[in-house]
């Protein structure tokens, strides 16, 4: 029922592999929100419809203070937009660039937040896969929000996709194993570790490297 004639756009907020977030304000209610637009042509091209859909299902129906709201969905001829909870101070990616690393304090609570937001996707057997700074958001408050579900998948048996980012991939990943929830878990250890020190552990100079350590 939503569609680009209910919204004023704003500035960019973010960019991902094929998202391009904007500032958007619903213009009845004044709702502030992010929309993240995909051109269909993209999907396409990288058949990415199995992904999609998931981000879409998986993520609309999970309501948790730490996951990121998806409120909605509608479409034009050449793109999809999702409607999105408004993460007001951004990725923990550009944070920690910023300030190098954090206190413990800060670093405890960002993991107890992300703890307890895995703690409620896993109860409902889903799991993210791409757990990483880009993709952990901070609202006005500066509370943590899990954002992008784009490799998420809700399932009880284990998985065989190959899937999220080098510097957070857990053992039987990257030994291309069955994987459950718990490649969620491991990026625990990987976060904590980087918040306080400022570089992941396993980070090289090559893919290989990385892989071997
Ligand atoms: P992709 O799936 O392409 O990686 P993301 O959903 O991760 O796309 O969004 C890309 C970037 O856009 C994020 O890393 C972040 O910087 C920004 N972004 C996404 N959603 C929001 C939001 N709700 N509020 C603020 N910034 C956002
Ligand atoms: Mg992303
Ligand atoms: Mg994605």
């Amino acid at each position: 029922q939503w569609s680009l004639h209910d919204f004023d756009i704003g500035r960019p907020l973010g960019k991902g592999k094929f998202g391009r977030v904007y500032l958007a304000r619903e213009k009845k209610s004044k709702y502030i929100v992010a929309l993240k637009v995909i051109f269909k042509e993209q999907i396409e091209k990288y058949r990415l419809h199995h992904q999609l859909r998931r981000e879409m299902e998986i993520q609309s129906s999970l309501s948790h203070p730490n996951v990121l709201r998806l409120f909605g969905w509608f479409h034009d001829g050449e793109r999809i937009f999702l409607i999105l909870e408004y993460a007001h101070r951004g990725e923990i990616y550009r944070l920690l660039r910023k300030s190098g690393y954090l206190s413990e304090k800060q670093a405890a609570t960002y993991i107890a937040s992300l703890t307890q937001a895995l703690a409620y996707c896993h109860d409902k057997h889903v799991i993210h896969r791409d757990i990483k700074p880009e993709n952990l958001l901070l609202d006005f408050e500066g509370r943590l929000k899990i954002a992008d579900f784009g490799w998420s998948v809700q399932s009880r048996s284990k998985r065989h996709t190959m899937c999220g980012t080098l510097d957070y991939l857990a053992p039987e990943m990257v030994e291309n194993k069955a994987h459950d929830y718990a490649v969620d878990n491991w990026t625990l250890g990987v976060l904590c570790y980087e918040f306080l020190y400022g570089v992941p552990p396993f980070e090289a100079e090559s893919q290989k490297d990385t892989f071997r350590r």
